[in-house]
């Protein structure tokens, strides 16, 4: 065959030219001159493709992998070889070296492209909603018919600054950029939703109470008509706290502690542990404050009465005797409570 562009007519031809003539033309990569790569200051998350992902890449690794996203193979190239390299940074930019050893019909050849990645630092769009305390969810932190003590705003602070330490691990708007301190209690603003619904469980889990969430339009997209939402999430405590006595089904239980998804309790008729579920939150009725516990003295014993000292007219107040009194010496302290006209000595 002639090949109209050098005139030899023993070589293989491709297409209308010599194998020499398509070659010396013929380009096995393409790669623009020039890559940028965006990163967020703040948090080292890359943008790749449109989008922010927020895995930790060293910078090295996103020039290799900018590269590669931007190097185009030719079709006609077989069992390629490529080699990436950075020869050298200049600041912000890394000089790069593509090299690749392929086969083009038939024929090995070797081809040689410079090109530079810059490495834009900017903020994604997470770190600038944290920047400008952006939230998503507000925790209202209340309790039952009465106010919060120091202690439990102390514990509650803990609880908050612990469960968002934990998400912060998968959800960068897990961060409390306020906190509203109101007489009725704590308001915390939470980044993220999700986040704040961690919280508020946590927050029940060690209080106990009831979450409910009250969702409030903050403002409407007009091109298409979707609302931004923000949510309010009421966390109410209890009104009882730990060794007062409450109610439920016909019970009068000690509180003991809240641990998990219910109360902890003993029954002080029968002195047996008494568990009620936080689900049951609203049917627990506070009957006595642990400030109602008075202290008196045994002043005899038999095997079926104990009797002990009335401590508000100092009458004798006889007991049925149970086996957890069994023990009790004459002249010893116990504790009682009263309620509907009734006694109960505590353990
Ligand atoms: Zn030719
Ligand atoms: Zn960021």
């Amino acid at each position: 065959m002639f090949c109209p562009e050098c005139g030899s007519t023993d070589k293989k031809m491709v297409g209308d030219v010599c194998i020499d003539c398509f070659l010396k033309d013929f380009q096995m990569i393409e790669l623009p001159k020039r890559i940028e790569v965006q990163i967020c200051s703040h948090c080292n998350s890359k943008l790749e493709e449109g989008k922010w992902s927020e895995e930790f890449i060293p910078e090295e690794e996103i020039i290799y992998r900018a590269l590669e996203r931007n190097i185009k193979i030719a079709d006609e190239v077989s069992n390629e070889i490529v080699n990436l390299e950075i020869d050298q940074m200049k600041g912000t930019i890394a000089e790069c070296y593509v090299e690749i050893i392929g086969e083009v019909e038939g024929t090995e050849i070797e081809e040689t492209k410079e090109t530079e990645v810059k490495i834009l630092k900017t903020v994604c769009p997470t770190c600038s909603k944290v920047q400008s305390g952006y939230y998503e969810a507000v925790i209202q932190f209340r309790a039952d018919n009465r106010e919060i003590k120091t202690e439990e705003y102390a514990k509650a602070d803990e609880i908050v600054e612990r469960t968002l330490v934990k998400q912060s691990k998968r959800d960068k708007l897990a961060y409390c950029p306020q906190i509203a301190k109101l007489k009725e209690g704590y308001d915390y603003y939470i980044g993220s939703l999700k986040s704040g619904r961690k919280v508020a469980e946590a927050l029940k889990e060690e209080f106990g109470g009831m979450i409910k969430e009250s969702p409030r339009l903050i403002s409407e997209d007009k091109s298409t008509g979707k609302g931004l939402y923000r949510i309010w999430i009421s966390v109410r405590i209890p009104e009882f706290e730990i060794d007062d006595f409450v109610k439920f089904e016909d019970k009068i239980i000690q509180v003991k502690g809240i641990d998990k998804n219910r109360v902890v309790g003993e029954d002080i008729k029968t002195n047996k542990k008494q568990n009620i579920p936080l689900k049951n939150m609203e049917d627990i009725e506070l009957i006595k404050k642990s400030s109602d516990i008075e202290t008196t003295t045994v002043i005899s014993k038999s095997p079926q009465i104990l009797q002990i000292l009335d401590p508000v007219d100092y009458s004798a107040v006889d007991l049925e005797m149970k086996e957890e009194f069994k023990d009790y010496n004459i002249g010893e302290e116990v504790k009682l409570i009263r309620i509907d006209n009734y006694t109960y000595l505590l353990n």
